[in-house]
């Protein structure tokens, strides 16, 4: 196994996202590595009203926070497509590793969910290495907060993004 199918490992990229290159900076600090995630030329995408295979209509290049490479800051990146779908029109994909509107992945989300139940919001997002700017920006959209913090036990009945700590 080499160091590419390491990191798709790591990702859990699944067709038909691919990682098409990988970059590692030295010159900033922290050091931060970057993830250039692509889908093949041509790939049919779910439609996300009906699930059909729909083809592209364009893309829209995004960026996530992923958890850290060692000690080493990591992002995604990846250009995200909207289905053309003939029922449906134009929708933006969700990606498998982001809640839509998020600015980092599922896994940095979950790591920060375990933090902030043990420690002040401050802290944790010292320990992420965010600035508090970027924490005030992703804690109202942590699901599992809103979920412990509002309802007690599950998620609210009006909550209408899927919760995947509660999956
Ligand atoms: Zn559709």
């Amino acid at each position: 196994m080499d160091g590419t199918q390491i990191l798709i490992l790591g990702l859990g990229l699944e067709a038909p996202w691919v990682l098409k290159d990988q970059h590692l900076n030295t010159a900033v600090s922290p050091h931060r590595v970057d993830l250039y995630v692509e889908t093949e030329r041509g790939s049919l995408y779910p439609c996300p009203a009906c699930g059909k295979a729909c083809p592209a209509h364009d893309f829209a290049e995004k960026t996530w926070r992923h958890l850290n490479f060692f000690q080493h800051h990591c992002y995604l990146h990846a250009h995200v497509p909207r289905t053309k779908c003939p029922e449906h029109g134009v929708k933006r994909i969700e990606v498998p590793w982001a809640r839509q509107g998020s600015d980092f992945t599922l896994l940095f989300e979950k790591a920060a969910m375990s933090l902030v139940k043990k420690m002040p919001g401050l802290a944790v997002s010292r320990q992420l290495e965010i600035s508090d700017k970027q924490w005030d920006g992703v804690l109202p959209t942590l699901p599992q907060r809103r979920c412990t913090t509002l309802s007690g036990e599950r998620p609210l009945a009006e909550e209408s993004v899927p919760c995947p700590f509660h999956a």
